[in-house]
């Protein structure tokens, strides 16, 4: 097999990039009031670092690149970033995670940049349940970001709803009906017990199954063999007959999907992470500034990979946690 691929025989062709550790919001589930600690300046990679990994990556095999964070718009000069890595030969499909918040200001020059498409996270419809659940955050802005993208000309739009028992679920339905007319995809993901300060328990998990039911009771859905666009990712998507858009259903709790996992993630200080659920990680920030050729750098890559498990594996039943905040890791 050529390309990436790791001891267990999977293809690794996808990478995703977190240029920063802060954000703008506060989101309860996600991160505590007071944030988290962050790092300086020095120690996050700079965009210069990002491009030769994301460059030896590409080389090795690496298709797709997704920037995210923390928040990716609040880091300077992300929409030079966007540019460069969508010049980099090989790179098929460039996305980017955002709460949009600041995507009206930005998304004409990501899209001419070269960043043809966005995933938006916003698990509320209504404005004061949103600013509940981030903490301050206005989806109008939100709203304001999703037409910007869509005006210039991203396609498709996914929206990344968290459900979490007890904070949004009564809003499922709401999300799904909005798939009636509008040309979105809505995404349900389960919510994964990432983080210390999660206030994760298995009660507020809501298997996709569960939230597949209550959809189907407004109209059955159809399924899809992959997103009308063919960016499925891990969603098994569905639609009502006959409308504008899609829904998809993301269960990294109740049904893993570690055997077709083809992602590594890089963290903004320079960490290679192959699980999202281990806490193992490949420092490659001291090679980096140590000079290290790219032959030594793409060696410690291929070494990386070695260590990526085959399952995310589970204590008693209870899917292992991980402990560095999402934020820190980039969703
Ligand atoms: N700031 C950007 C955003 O809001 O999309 C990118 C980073 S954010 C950490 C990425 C995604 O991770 C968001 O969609 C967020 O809802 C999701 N997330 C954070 N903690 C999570 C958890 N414990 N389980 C599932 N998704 C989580």
């Amino acid at each position: 097999m050529n390309g990436l691929i790791d001891s267990h025989k999977r293809r690794i062709n996808y990478l995703r990039i977190s240029v920063t550790d802060r954000c703008n919001l506060r989101c309860r589930y996600c991160m505590p009031k007071e944030g988290v600690s962050q790092f300086g300046p020095s120690e996050i990679l700079s965009y210069e670092e990002i491009l030769r990994l994301a460059a030896l990556a590409v080389k090795r095999g690496i298709t797709k690149v997704r920037i995210t964070g923390g928040e990716p718009l609040v880091r300077k000069g992300v929409v030079h970033l966007v540019q460069e890595l969508s010049r980099l030969p090989g790179v098929k499909d460039l996305s980017m995670t955002t709460n949009a918040l600041l995507l009206q200001d930005f998304a004409l020059d990501l899209f001419r940049a070269g960043l043809k498409r966005v995933n938006i996270s916003m698990d509320s419809l209504e404005p004061q349940k949103y600013r509940e659940i981030t903490r301050g955050g206005d989806l109008n802005r939100v709203w304001a970001g999703i037409e910007a993208a869509r005006r210039a000309g991203m396609s498709p739009i996914k929206i990344n709803v968290v459900a979490i028992a007890g904070f949004n679920d009564l809003e499922i339905e709401d999300f799904a009906r909005l798939t009636i007319q509008e040309n979105f995809q809505v995404r349900f993901i389960e919510f994964m017990p990432i983080g210390l300060s999660s206030e994760w328990k298995p009660e507020h998990c809501i298997p996709c199954q569960e939230i597949k039911a209550r959809i189907e009771r407004i109209s059955p859905l159809v399924p899809l063999e992959e997103g009308a666009n063919g960016h499925g990712g891990p969603a098994r998507l569905f639609k009502f007959a006959g409308a504008a858009g899609e829904i998809g259903f993301i269960s990294p709790v109740s049904e893993h999907f570690c055997n077709s996992c083809n992602r590594l993630r890089l963290t903004s200080d320079g960490k290679l992470k192959t699980c999202l659920f281990s806490d193992e990680l490949t420092d490659l920030k001291p090679l980096l500034r140590s000079g290290a050729g790219d032959l030594e750098l793409g060696k410690k890559l291929d070494e990386a990979l070695l260590t990526k498990p085959l399952h995310h594996g589970s204590i008693g039943g209870v899917l292992k946690r991980c402990h560095l905040p999402m934020v820190k890791i980039g969703g």
